[in-house]
C-alpha cells in the first residue's frame, strides 16, 4: 500500500539522527520558509492544516495557538507533552529517537508563531535513551547557530529548548498536571478554567502539544496547510501515526491518511490475524478507548468518525484482540492500570477505580455474581463527568463499552445473583 509519509519519512535512514543527515534529508528547509513568515502567517497555514492534537484529546493545534497569542501576558511558553504513557501508545519515541531534528524544527517554528523563548519537552523518564538522542540533536544545534540566540542570523530570533524528565506518573501525561510537574510540584491535575493556553506554566499563556504534532508542523509550512488538510476528511488534516499490537501479523508503527478505516489497517497493513484465528475486537485509541467489535471497524480512524461511533481516535494505539480472549480478562488488566494511577483527588475516582478493580478481580477469579457485572456498569456511570480530569472517564468508557459488548464473556465467569425477595418464614417456632 501506498502511503504519505511525512512525519516518519526519515525513519531507518542512516544515522538519521544527527544534523548531517538531517540536512542532507531537506530539515530545517521549513524553518527559514517559515522566517519569511510572520507568526500569523504561521498560524493561519495551521489552522489551514486541520492539524489535530496526536496526543488524544484532538483539539485543533492552529486554535490552541491562536488562543495563546490572543493573550497579553509575557513570555508565551511552549511545552511539549513526551510523557506517551497511555498503553499502547509507542509512536513518540520514535519521533525523539529517529529525527529528532524533525521535531527539533516544528518547535522552533511553532516557538516563532507563539513568540515563545522558551520551550520545554516534558520527557517520560523511562526514555532514557530518546532523551538521550534528543539532546545530543539539541546540543548540535546550539553549535551551528539552531538554537540560542538570532537562529539562522534572524535578530532577535532566539530561542532555547529544556529537556526535563518525568518521574514516571501516568497522570503527568494530563496537561495540568505536567505543568505543576514541569513547576516542581506534585503532578496534580488542575482545576479548569484557566486552560493553560490562558495561564499555563508560571501562570503564563501555554500552548501544551504532543511530540507527533509538533513534528508535523514543518510539513505542512512546507507543503502548505490547504495541501496538508487535502491528505485527511474533512476537519481531519494530514497523517497520524498509529500504533498497532495484539493479534495481527505485523505489530508496528504505521503513518496513514486519518481517511484510512480500520479494517484496512488490520488486514492490509497488518496482513491480518495470526494463526487463522477470527478478531473479536479492538481498542482504537489507546486503553482510555471504547472498545470496538469486528463487526464496527469498517470506519476511518478520524476524530469525528470514531466518535460518533461512541469511541475515540485518542493517541492513535490499536489493540487488537481475537477469538481466544475473555473480554473480563482485558478489562480487568485495563483498570488495574487506571486504579494504579488515580492520583487520588476525586472520590468517584479514587474509589471508584479500586472498586471497579476489586469487583473484576472477583470476576476473574469465578468468585463474582450477575449483579457485580450490573455493578460495575453503576460504579462507572455514576463518576463519568464528575471528576477534575478525564482519567475517570477513561475508565469508565472502557468498562461500560466492554460490558455492553461482550455480556457473555463476564456472565461465563460468574454466578447467578442470590435472590434478595427471599421470603421469611410465616410462624416463628418458639
Ligand atoms: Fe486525579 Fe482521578 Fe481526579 Fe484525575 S479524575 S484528578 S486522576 S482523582
Amino acid at each position: 500500500m501506498d502511503l504519505p509519509k511525512l512525519v516518519s519519512k526519515n525513519w531507518g535512514k542512516p544515522e538519521s539522527w544527527t544534523l548531517k543527515s538531517a540536512r542532507e534529508n531537506g530539515t530545517y528547509e521549513a524553518l527559514k520558509k517559515a522566517l519569511s513568515m510572520t507568526p500569523q502567517e504561521i498560524i493561519e497555514q495551521v489552522t489551514k492544516s486541520n492539524l489535530r492534537g496526536r496526543g488524544g484529546a484532538g483539539f485543533p493545534t492552529g486554535m490552541k495557538w491562536t488562543f495563546v497569542v490572543k493573550e497579553k501576558a509575557t513570555p508565551k511558553y511552549l511545552v511539549v507533552n513526551a510523557d506517551e504513557g497511555e498503553p499502547g501508545t509507542f509512536k513518540d519515541r520514535y519521533c525523539l529517537s529517529e529525527d529528532p531534528h524533525l521535531f527539533i524544527e516544528g518547535c522552533l517554528i511553532a516557538a516563532r508563531a507563539l513568540s515563545a523563548p522558551a520551550v520545554y519537552v516534558y520527557c517520560r523518564g523511562e526514555f532514557y535513551f530518546q532523551m538521550s538522542r534528543l539532546q545530543q540533536a539539541i546540543d548540535s544545534c546550539y553549535e551551528a547557530g539552531l538554537l540560542g540566540k538570532n537562529i539562522l542570523g534572524q535578530p532577535g530570533f532566539d530561542v532555547d529548548i529544556f529537556v526535563h524528565p518525568g518521574a514516571g506518573a501516568y497522570i503527568c501525561g494530563e496537561e495540568s498536571a505536567l505543568l505543576e510537574s514541569l513547576e516542581g510540584k506534585k503532578g496534580w491535575p488542575r482545576l479548569r478554567p484557566p486552560f493553560p493556553a490562558n495561564a499555563g506554566l508560571w501562570g503564563k499563556p501555554t500552548a501544551v502539544n504532543n511530540v507527533e504534532t509538533i513534528a508535523s508542523i514543518p510539513p505542512i509550512i512546507e507543503r502548505g496547510g490547504e495541501a496538508y488538510a487535502r491528505l485527511g476528511p474533512p476537519r481531519n488534516g494530514g497523517t497520524r501515526l498509529v500504533c498497532v499490537s495484539g493479534h495481527v501479523t505485523k505489530p508496528g508503527v504505521y503513518e496513514v491518511p486519518l481517511s484510512i478505516t480500520l479494517e484496512s489497517i488490520v488486514y492490509d497493513l497488518c496482513e491480518g490475524i495470526p494463526n487463522g484465528r477470527k478478531l473479536k475486537g479492538l481498542i482504537p485509541g489507546g486503553s482510555s478507548a471504547a472498545v470496538m467489535t469486528a463487526d464496527e471497524i469498517d470506519c476511518a480512524i478520524d476524530f469525528d468518525t470514531l466518535k460518533a461511533k461512541g469511541t475515540m481516535a485518542g493517541s492513535g494505539a490499536i489493540m487488537v484482540m481475537d477469538d481466544t480472549v475473555n473480554m473480563a480478562f482485558a478489562l480487568h488488566n485495563v483498570v488495574r492500570f487506571y486504579a494504579h494511577e488515580s492520583c487520588g483527588q476525586c472520590t468517584p475516582c479514587r474509589e471508584g477505580t479500586g472498586w471497579m478493580f476489586r469487583i473484576l478481580t472477583k470476576i476473574v477469579n469465578g468468585q463474582g455474581t450477575e449483579r457485580d457485572v450490573d455493578l460495575l456498569d453503576q460504579i462507572a456511570k455514576q463518576g463519568e463527568t464528575r471528576t477534575i480530569c478525564a482519567l475517570f472517564d477513561g475508565t469508565a468508557m472502557p468498562v461500560r463499552s466492554f460490558v455492553k459488548k461482550y455480556p457473555d464473556d463476564f456472565l461465563q465467569l460468574v454466578r447467578p445473583a442470590p435472590s434478595t425477595t427471599k421470603p421469611l418464614p410465616l410462624t416463628v417456632s418458639a
